[in-house]
């Protein structure tokens, strides 16, 4: 009879023991990068800043990769309000790259304050962007795709200042910035 007590006592106690050691090792357990890359952005496989190979996939892919906001500029053209951009009051030295896959953009020597409410910019990257005639809403417009992913970028005008004479007119959610180091 003591036996069975003092046998129940032991194995009670290492099942507290082997729960107190898992809480303490989950608490003390470092995040990995996928999981803290899950706290900013979902995890996006075919993000790189050095694969240029073009990326093609169906909408319900980057749905599933891409934070909402940025699906619904990227993938559906869609635009953000203006003056609410995180770069459009913004004059850090760095590139911008396309926050959908990584692609090289602008860089924030081509950048100029416009005021129209959107990160402007006089010159993209050749190897970074495309164009698309766009006449939805109205409006006869060139639009601005990324060229590695087709990501919607937003459009450009021949309002800008010299030496090209031509406005990148972006929304910053499209875009992810890396100051210069
Ligand atoms: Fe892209």
């Amino acid at each position: 009879m003591l036996k069975k007590h003092s046998m129940k006592v032991s194995l009670g106690c290492v099942i507290s023991c082997l729960m107190f050691a898992f809480s303490c090792t989950k608490v003390n357990q470092p995040l990995s990068k996928k999981n803290m890359d899950n706290q900013e952005n979902l995890h996006n496989p075919h993000y790189s800043r050095t694969d240029k190979n073009i990326v093609h996939l169906p909408n319900t892919v980057w749905k599933r990769i891409l934070k909402p906001e940025l699906y619904h500029i990227a993938r559906e053209a869609g635009t953000e309000m203006p003056f609410t951009g995180k770069y459009n009051e913004f004059d850090e030295k760095g590139d911008y790259y396309c926050a959908s896959c990584g692609n090289h953009l602008f860089k924030s020597t081509a950048k100029f304050a416009s005021s129209c409410g959107w990160p402007s910019f006089f010159e993209a990257d050749k190897n970074g962007v495309k164009y698309r005639k766009d006449i939805s809403h109205g409006m006869d417009r060139i639009e601005v795709l990324c060229k590695r992913c087709d990501a919607h970028l937003g459009h450009v005008f021949n309002d800008g200042p010299p030496p090209t004479g031509v406005r990148f007119c972006m929304n910053s959610i499209s875009l992810d910035f890396e100051p210069e180091k």
